[in-house]
């Protein structure tokens, strides 16, 4: 089967095509308007979606050598995200289902973030995801394809929020956690020391960690006026450290509370190198087989929007044209 997907939840606008459960084309427009606000301004997200999703659904039609009368289903993520973001490709999706009369398909974001897994690695049932994005920080028990439970997650900031955070309090622009990472490589982890929050069981807490490093950075730059230029590296390799052993401690706890052995990362923060060398350690460490995606399918795509709509055709998961997005969508 032929799968068109469709991704529009922030600021990405993304079409793939996905002939009998391989990707074909995963093309990607990014909205670099943003930086110049610090953050995605919702407003303007919602309406360059609409600019860029035609070129977007075209140029992965083409790339993939097929022609859109064979499309046999077009997925679409319905949620969670922004509503006016999510709005454009819900309803470019729904018109399209119905021009060319073929089923419609709903996709959860985070889900699919997930199943991005299966565009070539294929973990076995069960394993445990680490999911860090910009939105959201959660430990989910996968046990099938649409069988996942969250068994952990954040209390206040997501990990990728963490990383953008930082970055605005170190002056770098938006998104700060690529930027991080390439300062990190350069830098010293053990050079300052940020506290690891106190949380139980397999939840987590950025917010704290935030804090201490604006009165860090402040009392710093009180002292000397030039200490972000000079310590940008080991500034942010230390705090990089520090995201990434808390993450890997859950993830640790979770499997052996669990008897995992098979651990998966997925989100925009899986991109991180800090975090792809720490579970290949941990891994080596103790024995787990472990599932790390390829750049493309970490950060949002429409890839994983497409795989999961396949395994959806395959049980013949369709969804009426009433469908709406939601801004909240759980499991
Ligand atoms: P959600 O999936 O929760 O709705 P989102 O879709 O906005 O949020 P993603 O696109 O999955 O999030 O991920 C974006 C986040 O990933 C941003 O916070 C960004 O800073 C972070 N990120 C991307 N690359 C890296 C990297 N190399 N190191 C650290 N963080 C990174
Ligand atoms: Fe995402």
């Amino acid at each position: 089967a032929i799968i068109l997907g469709i991704e529009s939840s922030c600021d990405d606008t993304s079409a793939s095509i996905c002939i009998d459960g391989v990707i074909s084309s995963n093309v990607i427009a990014n909205q670099l308007v943003h930086q110049n606000f610090g953050g995605v301004v919702p407003e303007l997200a919602s309406r360059v979606h609409q600019q860029n999703i035609v070129p977007a659904i075209h140029e992965a039609i083409s790339k993939a050598k097929i022609h859109k009368n064979e499309i046999d289903a077009v997925a679409f993520t319905r949620g969670p995200g922004l509503l006016g973001s999510l709005l454009v490709g819900t309803s470019f999706a729904k018109a399209f289902a119905l021009a060319n009369s073929i089923p419609l398909i709903e996709v959860n974001h985070m889900q699919a973030h997930i199943l991005a897994h299966f565009i070539d690695a294929k973990p076995a049932f069960p394993f445990i995801c680490l999911t860090v994005s910009g939105g959201h920080t959660q430990i989910v028990l996968v046990k099938d394809y649409f069988d996942m439970e969250i068994i952990g997650q954040t209390n206040d900031d997501a990990a990728g929020e963490a990383f953008d955070k930082t970055a605005k309090i170190l002056g770098l622009p938006y998104p700060g956690g690529p930027l991080i990472d390439k300062y990190a490589k350069e830098g010293n982890p053990r050079a300052y020391k940020f506290p690891e929050p106190q949380i139980p069981g397999l939840d987590f807490s950025f917010s704290g960690l935030k804090t201490s490093i604006m009165y860090f950075v402040r009392d710093q730059v009180k002292a000397d006026p030039d200490f972000l230029e000079k310590n940008m590296n080991d500034i942010c390799a230390s705090v990089q450290d520090r995201i990434v052993s808390i993450l890997l401690n859950k993830l640790k706890k979770a499997a052996a509370q669990y008897n995992i052995k098979r651990i998966a990362i997925a989100g925009g923060v899986s991109a991180n190198s800090g975090l792809r060398n720490g579970l290949n350690q941990t891994a080596k460490d103790l024995g787990w087989e472990v599932f790390i995606p390829q750049f493309q399918y970490c950060t949002d795509n429409a890839g994983m929007i497409a795989i999961a709509g396949y395994y959806k055709y395959l049980k013949q998961d369709f969804i009426g044209q009433d469908v709406a997005p939601m801004a909240r969508m759980p499991f």
